[in-house]
């Protein structure tokens, strides 16, 4: 399976039973369909940003292919109103790029020292993309400075 948007091999990354192929260049993540609802699970809480909570995006960003059938990909906000923008193949899964998935932990308010904050911690290590309990960070992880 290779990165949509490099076209390199991801790697697959697997922690608390979740299974997910990173892209070690651009540090973006797929999530198959079924891990999705797996960590919803396992956050003990049904994502309101999950499968039914996606709206198609109207954006000039270029479609990408589904690392798995190889289709363009269709453009999703997540959660209505988060606007985090992330590529959707209705089929197979959804696409994070680095900040994206920054984003989406930011909003997930988790209680630290949980097992949801554990699975959350070990993803922001691998992305890179802050860890949940850092939100003093000052870098721009779809941060929106005025
Ligand atoms: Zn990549
Ligand atoms: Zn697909």
């Amino acid at each position: 399976m290779d990165c949509p948007v490099c076209r390199e091999p991801l790697i697959v990354a697997e922690r608390e039973g979740i299974e997910l192929d990173v892209c070690l260049w651009c540090r973006g993540l797929w999530f198959d369909a079924g891990e999705l609802a797996l960590l919803a699970e396992k956050l003990g809480r049904t994502l309101s940003a999950g499968e039914g909570g996606v709206v198609p995006a109207a954006t000039s960003e270029k479609a990408r292919p589904c690392p798995r059938c190889d289709r363009a990909m269709e453009k999703v906000v997540l959660g209505g109103s988060s606007g985090v923008l992330l590529d959707r193949c209705a089929g197979h899964g959804l696409w994070f790029d680095h900040g994206e998935l920054g984003s989406l932990v930011g909003q997930m308010a988790v209680a630290p020292g949980s097992h949801a904050e554990a699975v959350l911690r070990f993803m922001g290590e691998t992305f890179g993309a802050g860890a949940p309990s850092s939100p003093a960070a000052g870098d721009a992880a779809g941060e929106v400075k005025r």
